[in-house]
């Protein structure tokens, strides 16, 4: 039978980019619901949570999924750190994939950073630059952090390295700064740039989404991924394949 979604956050652009393609993908939406809509009274005629709406409502996402014992997938961003930790130990509960970024492009971005981070040392001096749409709510994105995340364990650096936009008399770069700068403007989907840096090379990789299609198959993909799997956080590397 057709997987049975409930899709969160459903009047938003990637809900309803997600239910547009559900068809295509075999799968039906099974309600979408959106802000001040009861999840709990939904649940039971479903197989998956997808939530991409707001990080105030990963709590009560994750609760509700906990509860009913039903698979989720998490395409929210903007949680603080910690919020973040205390909301992947509720995850762990069930299956659950949770990922900054559901695209394939993206995904391989994270492993090519982390090879060059690793190649490149840190006489490179790394920067993350990002550009998304002028409606987005939270910066830097969810992608930029797990960019910075990756170059930061590689380095052996915690969050105080990392340096958010500069301005005024900042004093020369030192070499374990990690800069990172979130431009807003447009329709842009999300642009992302991490730079390796050094005297005489600059090393530059970069991803452009150019349609929100991407990032909703990605997360069909792992709905249908997730309902097979045993409780635990997973991302969307496990659901590619590319560990
Ligand atoms: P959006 O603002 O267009 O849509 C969000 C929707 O969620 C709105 O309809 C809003 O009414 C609804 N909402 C807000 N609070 C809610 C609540 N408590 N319960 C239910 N619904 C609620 O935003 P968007 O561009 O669709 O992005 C949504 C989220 O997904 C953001 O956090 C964004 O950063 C993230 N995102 C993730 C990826 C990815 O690949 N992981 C890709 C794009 C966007």
């Amino acid at each position: 039978m057709a997987l049975q979604i409930l899709l969160n956050g459903a009047k938003g652009r990637m809900g309803q980019t997600i239910a547009g393609l559900a068809g295509e993908v075999g799968v039906i939406i099974r309600a979408g619901l959106d802000v001040g809509d009861d999840l709990a009274a939904h649940i039971a005629r479903c197989d998956v949570i997808i939530d991409f709406s707001s990080h105030q409502a990963t709590a009560r996402v994750l609760e509700v999924a906990t509860k009913h014992r039903k698979a989720v997938v998490i395409g929210t961003t903007g949680h603080s750190a910690a919020d973040k930790k205390r909301l992947l130990a509720l995850a762990a509960k069930v299956p659950c994939v949770w990922a900054g970024n559901f695209s394939v492009g993206v995904n391989l971005l994270f492993a090519l950073t982390q090879r060059a981070a690793s190649v490149l040392g840190a006489d490179y001096d790394a920067e993350v630059v990002e550009m998304h749409h002028r409606f987005k709510k939270d910066a830097p994105s969810g992608t930029a952090a797990r960019l910075l995340e990756i170059i930061l364990e590689e380095r052996k650096l915690d969050a105080g390295a990392l340096r958010h936009g500069r301005s005024g008399i900042t004093g020369e770069r030192k070499s374990t700064e990690v800069g990172v700068h979130a431009l807003r403007g447009g329709d842009v989907v999300g642009d992302h740039t991490v730079l390796f840096a050094t005297l005489g090379e600059r090393l530059e990789l970069t991803h452009k989404a150019s349609d929100r299609a991407i990032f909703a198959r990605g997360a069909l993909r792992a709905a249908n991924w997730v309902v097979k799997q045993k409780p635990g956080v997973y991302d969307m590397q496990d659901v590619l394949g590319l560990k």
